[in-house]
């Protein structure tokens, strides 16, 4: 930010505070704690990153208060203009960023727009009589008879993503989310030995179970894929490919990930979150070839509700700075940071999953530590250092204890961190790691929960990340009143 900027957001934040304070002063007092606590403490949520002041201004707008059901020019609510603005900007820039066909800018989250596509999916690809009502445009229009027949027809259709443990995402068939009802569904993993995807074992799979939609993408696996190879499994088994880049999306968007690796020339539908390596508002969007266009705009009402017009108008910002030059030195950035700290930790002996990276995010196994990845996660947090666990291949503490912890270099990377402090942010965590003991339990076992951290570690880890932290300001010149 210019230092105009920074003179310009200042006083609209304390402006806005006041205003807020005058009807909740609480409300008032937690944004303004939690800017505080985001600045002073090392972020390495894999998903989390720290979106623009115009970003943010963007979503506190009077757009939240209007009701806009439909597509552009094809709305159920009267004096939806401005909001047909904002969502063709929104849409365009979305397309032109990642060199898509279509783009829809409505879902509200990640979750939704793997809703949007799967409803999509179904719509498109499970022929029958009923196909045109399916694809209706008001689906009001359709009768109790016309729905037990889509059921029938659209229910026990097979989809095929990856596990969990592996690194794919619970909307990816995992049995508890809805994706693992709705479908009959089953997983590819990864090689037990190297940690990595092994495409010929996924071909194999996909030719037994013959799926109709294969999902690709993932949310804590630490390598890139090769999505031509993907989609050439799905044309030889004749599934629809949906790639879902919600973690990645930054650096599709950074021309870091290009060619094979680039999943949007080669996935029939491609979906994404905003606000994590891409650095926009809370949000989803859905990219599509001109085929599944028609049924990915019946997103809402199919599966969502009135869209957030404030937060589309955001994404539509938050694209245009994705477009500058200034964010493929971004996304760069990130990946080489990710291959800073990765090797932070082999260096000092700390086993990784896959042995290392080539994206944004790295994983660490945390079992030759004694601990479980709650422990670690909650050692770190009381050093200052805010990361979740997540679950290894194989994890023999499963979802919940886990055996590792995921970090992601997007957010500390927009502070303008580089290869020497994720080197050193290395040498904290395994600072904390190797000075934390399991705790032990009511019965006298040893726990998969408490921990004993040794004196003084974490004021020690603290005050050194205080000194980068504070090179490394978090919106530089940003005060508030
Ligand atoms: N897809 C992937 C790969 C993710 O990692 C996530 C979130 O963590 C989602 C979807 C869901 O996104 P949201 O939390 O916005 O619903």
């Amino acid at each position: 930010m210019t230092d105009d900027l920074s003179r310009l957001s200042s006083s609209a934040y304390s402006q806005a505070l006041e205003v807020i304070a005058s009807v909740e002063p609480r409300i008032a007092e937690a944004t303004r704690a939690e800017l505080a606590d985001q600045r002073a403490s090392l972020k390495l949520i894999a998903s989390e990153n720290y979106a623009s002041p115009a970003v943010l201004m963007t979503m506190g707008t009077w757009f939240s208060d209007k009701y806009a059901e439909g597509t552009v020019g094809h709305r159920f609510y009267a004096g939806c203009q401005n909001v047909d603005t904002v969502e063709s900007i929104a849409a365009e820039h979305a397309r032109e960023l990642f060199g898509a066909e279509y783009a829809y800018v409505q879902p509200h989250s990640g979750i939704d727009a793997n809703l949007v596509a799967f409803w999509s999916i179904l719509a498109h690809r499970v022929e029958g009589p009923w196909l045109e009502k399916a694809q209706a445009k008001n689906v009001n229009e359709l009768t109790d008879a016309d729905w037990e027949e889509l059921r029938r027809e659209l229910g026990n259709q097979r989809l095929l993503g990856m596990s969990l443990d592996a690194g794919g995402h619970l909307t990816h068939g995992f049995r508890p989310n809805i994706s693992g009802k709705m479908f009959h569904q089953q997983q590819y993993g990864t090689d037990p030995e190297t940690g990595l995807l092994d495409y010929d074992k996924v071909a194999a799979k996909a030719r037994e179970f013959r799926p109709l939609v294969l999902v690709a993408g993932y949310s804590a696996y630490p390598r890139r894929v090769d999505f031509a190879k993907m989609r050439e499994i799905a044309d030889e088994v004749g599934a629809t490919l949906m790639v879902d880049m919600a973690h990645f999306a930054g650096l599709v968007a950074g021309k870091v990930f290009t060619g094979d690796e680039d999943p949007v020339p080669h996935a029939h539908i491609v979906t994404s979150t905003t606000h994590k390596s891409l650095r926009g508002p809370r949000g989803g969007i859905v990219l599509a070839t001109e085929e599944y266009a028609p049924s990915v705009d019946r997103g809402c009402p199919m599966v969502l509700g009135g869209p957030l017009s404030h937060v589309m108008a955001a994404k539509a910002v938050a694209f245009a700075e994705a477009r500058q030059d200034s964010f493929r030195g971004y996304a760069q950035q990130v990946a080489d940071n990710a291959k800073s700290l990765a090797e932070g930790f082999l260096t000092r002996g700390t086993d990784l999953v896959t042995g290392g990276t080539d994206n944004h995010l790295v994983l660490v196994d945390v079992s030759k530590y004694g601990l479980t990845g709650r422990q670690a996660e909650s050692a770190l947090l009381e050093a200052g250092v805010v990361t979740n666990r997540n679950s290894v291949p194989a994890d023999p503490n499963g979802a919940w204890y886990t055996s590792g912890i995921r970090l992601g270099t997007p957010a500390l990377t927009t502070r303008g961190f580089g290869h020497d402090e994720f080197d050193t942010v290395a040498d904290l965590i395994v600072d904390v790691l190797s000075n934390t003991q399991p705790g032990t339990t009511k019965a006298g076992g040893q726990s998969k929960a408490s921990f004993v951290l040794a004196d003084g570690v974490a004021d020690r880890v603290r005050a050194r990340s205080a000194e980068m932290l504070d090179k490394h300001p978090l919106y530089p010149g940003l005060e508030l009143s």
